[in-house]
């Protein structure tokens, strides 16, 4: 087999993503081995997960507290006819929370079958748990949330800075990871 990259040259590896041969050069171009086009749909598809994250951040720090104030202002000013303000200054605050419950809640990842099954037959212990998660999900939330959204900004800039070299470049200089 040759490399598909250097069609002149005998292939030593194959890459892991496609099967593509890849000559001694282009086994050290990127870490892990892959090739070029593997490497940037692997850099593409980062970015388009690292952006929907973003965007469920921004989504849920103004869509939670619109709904839940929302909710408030109708049924305090339109079913009840209570005249006080409500307490505007609490939105960017539940807003924050949300957000920290959201990525407080990614380390933990999901629950898995044989936890919903157990779950499922013991639903108070499941209630508790949920609790015991949603608390722990806010505490760690609290660092988690700045960080991983700082991060995010970070690795999307040097992504697109990765992508923008190797596009103006084509598809000849050694990259890294
Ligand atoms: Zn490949
Ligand atoms: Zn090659």
């Amino acid at each position: 087999m040759k490399c598909f990259h250097d069609p002149t040259t005998d292939a030593v590896a194959m890459c892991p993503g496609c099967n593509r041969g890849l000559c001694h050069a282009c086994t050290t171009r990127f870490s892990p081995m892959v090739c070029e086009p593997c490497f940037l749909a692997g850099k593409r598809k980062r970015a388009s997960e690292i952006h929907a994250r973003l965007a469920i951040s921004g989504a849920l720090f103004v869509g939670i507290p619109a709904l839940l104030f929302g909710a408030l202002y109708f049924l305090l000013n339109v079913i009840v006819e209570f005249r006080d303000p409500l307490p505007w200054g609490y939105v960017p605050i539940v807003g924050a929370i949300v957000v920290c419950l959201y990525w407080g809640n990614m380390p933990m990842g999901r629950p898995s079958l044989e936890d919903r099954i157990r779950d499922e037959l013991h639903p108070g212990a499941a209630l508790f748990g949920g609790l015991v998660r949603l608390v722990l999900a806010g505490i760690l939330g609290v660092f988690a949330a700045p960080v991983g959204i700082a991060s995010s900004f970070a690795e999307l800039a040097r992504i697109r800075r990765t992508l923008r070299e190797m596009e103006s470049a084509g598809s000849s200089p050694v990259a890294s990871a």
